[in-house]
């Protein structure tokens, strides 16, 4: 392997198309797809000191591949972190995470309007083996520090949020996070490093569902940390040895080369989610937009002034009605009207992408959790993609003209 070392100071745009690419012996341009399980070892005693972690070298696909050191390095780069560490998905990030730092007794703050499933894995699953949780309203920072108690050892925040796009003060949460001698963790999937980078404001870990915009194209499971490089050995690398959570090289190769165009589709992508939900704002038909971008926003400052000015590319639409079954109805017609856009629960795709998160990726909470997060009937998700933004108009107003 030849790798010459990019100079300091390069801007995360560089980053998404420089780093971690560790050219082998033929100097392909294009970063290499490496996909074998095992090693073949020079020797038995540098196996040995391999397997011991006293040498670098790779020695079995569980454990590391090159492909997958790419991915972790580039990631790592564009968030300002000193590592990364990958993982088959983002919420198997999470429970390494989790399994890595957290023991039984020991306690965790998390925002009550985080991503359904990270509700679900730490507030139930992980309860079983004695984990307890708070969850607290994502915007009070006051909520935040009441909820700390002695055996605190996490605090996790989601910012903006799935699917209200409520955002929180991450300088804020990492000064509560230490003052108690716990560690701030951040779900960045929303803004990505390409607007949002929350280490540079105090977190300690910066946690990805690759799945969504750093591959952008929808075509890949991933996931990963980013922190020290002693919380990866120490904390993350022990349980992704042990746990199996392994990112597929192939699915590495895919996220890795889709964050080449991550600046670019974000910036564009936002662009047009605050043109649509500006226009969103106006139909007769709609109760309310959630969307950083808007002036309307409770956060609208918070937000610009942590995410570069962007306001991302999910925004969230409330039906009007009378009743929370006429307003599924009448989400469930605007969805079921769309011809072009896609009806899909994911989210950070070049195609747009509209859900009905009561149903669907808030569809395992209990009715009082999905208050509390308040996800309500009459709510539609758009993850806005590529297309002319007068498309995605025409074919949201199929729905919204029609309604009865
Ligand atoms: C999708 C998502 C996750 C989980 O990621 P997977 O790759 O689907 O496991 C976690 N957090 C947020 C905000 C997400 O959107």
């Amino acid at each position: 392997m030849t790798q010459k070392q990019l100079p300091p100071g390069l801007h995360p745009d560089t980053l998404a198309v420089r780093s971690g690419a560790d050219r082998s012996q033929y100097g392909e341009n294009s970063e290499a797809l490496y996909l074998t399980s095992g090693y073949v070892q020079p020797d038995a005693a540098s196996s040995a000191r391999r397997f011991a972690g006293e040498e670098e070298g790779y020695t079995y696909g569980r454990y590391g591949n090159p492909t997958v050191t790419s991915f972790e390095e580039r990631l790592a780069g564009m968030e300002g972190a000193e590592a990364a560490i990958s993982s088959a998905s983002g919420m198997s990030a999470i429970l390494m995470m989790c399994m890595g730092l957290l023991q039984s007794g020991d306690h965790v703050v998390c925002s009550q309007s985080m991503f359904g499933s990270t509700i679900k894995l730490i507030g139930s699953d992980l309860a079983k083996f004695g984990v307890q949780s708070t969850f607290v309203s994502q915007t009070d920072v006051d909520a935040w520090k009441a909820a700390v108690r002695p055996n605190t050892k996490l605090l996790f925040a989601e910012t903006p949020t799935n699917p209200l796009t409520e955002v929180c003060d991450i300088a804020a949460l990492a000064d509560i996070a230490h003052g108690a001698g716990a560690l701030l963790a951040v779900d960045n999937c929303f803004a990505t490093p390409a607007l949002q980078r929350p280490m540079l404001l105090g977190a300690d870990i910066v946690m990805h569902s690759g799945t969504k915009f750093l591959d952008g194209q929808g075509r890949v499971m991933a996931g990963a940390l980013c922190a020290s490089q002693q919380l990866v050995t120490e904390k993350f690398l022990p349980i992704l040895k042990s746990g199996g959570m392994t990112l597929a090289p192939f699915n590495a190769w895919v996220v890795l080369k889709g964050m080449e165009t991550l600046g670019i589709r974000m910036r564009a992508q936002s662009t047009s989610a605050l043109a649509l939900a500006q226009w969103l704002q106006e139909q007769p038909q709609v109760e309310r937009v959630y969307y950083p971008g808007l002036e309307s926003h409770p956060q609208h400052r918070l937000a610009m002034a942590q995410q570069g000015g962007q306001g991302g590319a999910v925004l969230s639409v409330a039906m009007k009605a009378d009743s929370p079954e006429q307003a599924r109805a009448r989400a469930f017609h605007v969805l079921d009207s769309m011809q072009v856009l896609s009806l899909c629960t994911n989210l950070g795709d070049t195609k747009t992408l509209a859900a009905h998160p009561a149903s669907t990726s808030h569809g395992r909470l209990t009715e009082v959790q999905r208050q509390a997060a308040g996800v309500t009937q009459g709510l539609i998700r758009l993850s806005v993609g590529l297309e002319h933004l007068d498309d995605i108009k025409t074919d949201l107003l199929r729905g919204l003209s029609s309604l009865h």
